[in-house]
């Protein structure tokens, strides 16, 4: 950890002080996984059948974990598990498009415009 960095109130970084974007965070995340040794997604990999369902299956590891924090009222690790759920997601779009800004705010719109509950549904 860059001990120069702000710091938070709790001794984490700051990392408002340096992040402007999702798109910019997907590159920092695939920067970081990449020099620990894993293999990121690629816009090629999109026609490989199984590459997009593993790695879904890794970010429903961590829902599974963050359920787990929760059942153990662990708002902390909850948090933390969340945190991985964001970053594998990052991780995967980022090798998909250099805007996933653009996707997640046109899917917000979209939103804003549906109906009360989308429709009735219970949850
Ligand atoms: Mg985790």
């Amino acid at each position: 950890m860059n001990q120069d960095a702000p710091q938070a109130d709790d001794g984490r970084p700051d990392s408002s002080a340096r992040c402007s974007s999702l798109s910019d965070l997907a590159s920092e995340i695939r920067e970081i996984n990449e020099a620990n040794g894993w293999s990121v997604l690629r816009a090629e990999d999109w026609s490989d059948r199984y590459k997009v369902p593993g790695i879904l299956a890794l970010v429903h590891s961590e829902i599974s974990e963050a359920l787990e924090g929760f059942r153990a009222d662990d708002r902390e690790n909850f948090l933390e598990e969340m945190a991985d759920v964001l970053i594998r997601v990052l991780d995967c779009v980022g090798g998909l498009t250099a805007d996933f800004d653009s996707v997640v705010r046109a899917k917000l719109e979209k939103n804003r415009r549906r109906s009360h509950r989308h429709g009735g549904k219970r949850v």
